[in-house]
């Protein structure tokens, strides 16, 4: 444990590549009696329409990647970041500080046995790894990966491979992880593996509180 984590609630980092099965295993934590704060939930919030961060994403990139709804328009921005160079670093400028107090604040508000973060970049991000605990990788095969993603969202084998080729690899995950959930099987095969982790990050919870 960091000394930063070390000083705060007992917290878990839970993180994992997209389509690996993040949001199910979350879920399955919450209703054992995890609290949960969404990192990529509060940066739709921030960018939906009255968001706290149009306001300067409309200063920074102007009204062209504002929909008509006032929200950011997310397919624009992504297409814009994967093509222009430094527009990344631009929106993470934005984002990145208010993302981190939203989220502060969710966490100091938030009930239950410990916290769970969940953050798709938190292995990406180097400084999510000392706010926490303990880092849980949800892992799968990167077929796996693109198999859900496909069915999900409609994207094609290129798109989702070139999302993931953005994300860190599988293999820099595992290297981050004090936990992983093997999430290549049926939900079913995530039952006993998520009950064995609650129990363990109650019984550290308790200790550490
Ligand atoms: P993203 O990074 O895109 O937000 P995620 O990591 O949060 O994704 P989920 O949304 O939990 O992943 O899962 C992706 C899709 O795969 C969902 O449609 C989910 O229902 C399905 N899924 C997750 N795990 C399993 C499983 N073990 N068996 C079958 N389907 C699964």
């Amino acid at each position: 444990m960091s000394d930063a984590a070390a000083s705060r609630r007992f917290s878990i980092g839970l993180t994992g590549g997209i389509g690996s099965g993040k949001t199910t295993v979350a879920d399955m934590l919450q209703a054992r009696g995890a609290a949960l704060v969404d990192t990529d939930l509060i940066a739709h919030q921030l960018t939906a329409p009255g968001g706290a961060a149009i306001p300067a994403i409309r200063a920074q990139f102007g009204d062209a990647f504002l929909a008509a709804d006032g929200a950011m328009d997310r397919v624009r921005m992504r297409e814009y970041v994967f093509t222009e160079p430094t527009a990344k670093a631009r929106l993470e400028a934005v984002l990145h500080p208010l993302i981190r107090s939203e989220t502060e604040r969710a966490a100091a508000e938030a009930k239950g046995t410990y916290l769970v973060f969940v953050v798709p970049l938190l292995v990406e991000s180097g400084s999510w790894k000392q706010r926490v605990s303990r880092v849980l990788v949800v892992d799968c095969s990167e077929q796996t990966q693109i198999r859900r993603v496909m069915s999900r969202s409609g994207l094609s084998e290129s798109q989702v491979r070139a999302i993931m080729a953005a994300q860190a690899s599988r293999l820099e995950r595992l290297a981050a992880a004090d936990d992983v959930i093997d999430n290549d099987g049926d939900a079913l095969a995530l039952v006993p593996q998520v009950d064995r982790l609650h129990a363990l990050y109650a019984s550290l919870a308790a200790a550490h509180d």
